[in-house]
């Protein structure tokens, strides 16, 4: 029995045996051909069917979108212009296996540089390339395995490709070598509620196909070969942990009854049904993005006050709290800025490019005003990446100007935090956008792979300002909630509350198991265990230290 662990996200606890995802094939040899050329071809007609039927195969059991990727993958391994391609390597003397992968190259450098749509379909043929080498050499297909029991998929990471055809009726939970808490494995347990361990370091090289594993997403740990009584104590722990989650759903509250409201992040109107489903007490983050991000000017006042109407008629009587458009860095919109930035995520971005492009954010003010008018639900309004008190004066007094009734500012700026009781004067409320946060406290590009390991909230640097920013709307009596992933990991929302938020807004997907976590602690305790976080001396050192 040995222990390993990493990031847990989460608290399911899930017990099963381990699939591995096999690792990406080696590049093939550059030998020339030496077999019969006649022999070859065959060898390659051959391994290109096998892969279409097999593809073909996996779609008509997956359905869905499963379906389409799938399918589509099985075309291409089908395509008359690459298998002549193929063919012409092959007369040319590569052997087969490199004249297939130079093949599906040259192919997927051709759909790169059409960019768009056609450039995120190229690395589905890095996959078919893969599943038609393999079967040359006679091993195992990368991508995901599929079983017909439940087992844990053990993984160095998974790409966004992956998670289509991830059976999620089999596969238990997911635990990962590499990948951070915003890594896409974590978003993607986050979303379907897996547990999961990312970031397990030593994990590919300890463990193997068939092995008895415990995933504890709570605890952020794994036990291979865990003896019987250890399986039957995770089993029962894991039904009392199911159940606490899948209780009746009541409003967000600790042990003690001090009340947490927990809210939805919302991408779009039609996220309304979900969210109300699985509980949230309202909207805490209405990323209003999606009108905008497809179009090449502005929708018009009309257009965005149907908008806003239909998602805030979906709660009536309850808060929504809006944000205006957030454009620049990792959500570009060339009819706001289109100026070349050597960093566009410390450039014209947030408030600041709306400020640079007044009428935009005016009739989004104004939409959002009508839309007000028209519904029950109770509008807050707020921008995003306001850094100081003179931002904050700015976009209150016109949101006020424009007849709206709460207007807020995010804290996604380190400065925000220093000045928070300047800021807390003028706004009715602050939000922790603590993916942006955390990526300006660490500097640490949100979306570069090899700095992902910055990029933790558990960082006691963001928890001592998320405490400062919790500090100031204690003393001007306003709330202070938070909005980024950090809220949906249960074990640090009790962290934030411990340090003054007042609500937690995440992916709807998540509440349940926020909501159990916090019923588990009074407010005395969470103050003790976010004491002893910002105490830690490093992000793994603030979660054991909140979890001793
Ligand atoms: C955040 O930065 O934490 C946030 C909620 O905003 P977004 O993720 O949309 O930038
Ligand atoms: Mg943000």
């Amino acid at each position: 029995m040995g222990a390993l662990s990493g990031v847990g996200v989460g608290r399911g606890i899930a017990v099963a045996k381990v699939l591995r995802m096999p690792e990406p094939l080696a590049p093939p040899s550059d030998e020339p051909l030496a077999a019969d050329a006649g022999a070859e071809h065959e060898r390659v007609r051959e391994a290109l069917e096998g892969v279409a039927h097999e593809l073909q195969a996996r779609a008509a059991a997956a359905g869905g979108d499963a379906q389409q990727v799938l399918e589509a993958a099985a075309l291409m391994a089908q395509d008359p212009a690459i298998l002549d391609d193929v063919r012409a390597r092959l007369d040319g003397g590569a052997n087969a296996e490199r004249a297939t992968w130079d093949a599906y190259g040259a192919f997927r450098d051709m759909l790169t540089a059409m960019g768009g749509y056609m450039a995120e379909r190229a690395t589905d043929l890095d996959d078919v390339a893969q599943r038609v080498v393999a079967r040359l050499r006679g091993v195992a297909a990368p991508g995901v395995p599929q079983s017909d029991e439940p087992f844990i998929l053990v993984a160095r990471d998974l790409a966004p490709a992956d998670t289509a055809t991830l059976d999620l009726e089999r596969t238990l939970a997911l635990v990962t070598e590499e990948g951070g808490p915003t890594s896409h494995t974590a978003i993607l347990a986050r979303s379907k509620s897996l547990p999961a361990v990312v970031g397990v370091v030593g994990l590919l090289s300890a463990v193997a196909d068939g092995q008895r594993m415990i995933v504890d997403a709570r605890a952020g740990t794994v036990v291979l070969d865990p003896d019987d009584a250890s399986v039957a104590a995770a089993l029962a722990e894991g039904e009392s942990r199911a159940a606490a989650s899948s209780a009746p759903i009541t409003e967000g509250a600790l042990a003690d009854g001090t009340k947490v409201p927990l809210l939805a992040n919302v991408g779009s109107p039609k996220d309304a049904p979900a969210a109300v489903a699985l509980g949230a007490e309202g909207v805490g983050l209405f990323r209003t993005e999606f009108l905008f991000l497809d179009s090449s000017s502005a929708p018009s006042v009309e257009a965005q006050t149907a908008a806003y109407t239909e998602l805030l008629q979906a709660f009536p009587g309850k808060k929504v709290v809006a944000r205006v458009l957030d454009a620049g860095a990792d959500k570009p919109l060339p009819f706001l800025n289109d100026a070349h930035e050597e960093n566009p995520a410390l450039g014209l971005r947030g408030i600041r490019a709306l400020r640079a492009t007044e009428q935009i954010l005016r009739d989004q003010l104004t939409a959002l005003a009508n839309a007000q008018a028209a519904t029950e639900a109770e509008l807050w309004v707020m921008a995003p990446m306001i850094a100081d008190v003179e931002e904050t004066e700015y976009f209150v007094g016109l949101g006020r100007e424009l007849g709206l009734r709460t207007v807020g500012a995010m804290a996604e700026v380190p400065s925000i935090a220093v000045v928070a009781d300047q800021v807390l004067e003028v706004a009715d409320f602050v939000s922790i956008g603590t993916n942006d946060l955390t990526q300006y406290t660490l500097a640490a590009d949100r979306q570069l792979g090899s700095v992902a390991a910055f990029q933790d909230p558990w960082h006691p640097a963001v928890l001592r300002l998320v405490g400062m920013l919790g500090e100031a709307g204690a003393k001007a009596g306003k709330p202070v909630g938070v909005c980024g992933e950090a809220a949906a990991d249960p074990a640090l929302a009790v962290v934030l509350v411990g340090l003054g938020v007042t609500s937690l807004s995440m992916s709807a997907s998540a509440l349940a198991d926020v909501r159990a976590e916090l019923l588990t602690v009074t407010l005395d305790e969470a103050r003790e265990r976010a004491a002893r976080a910002v105490a830690a001396l490093s992000a793994a050192g603030a979660r054991a230290a909140a979890a001793a």
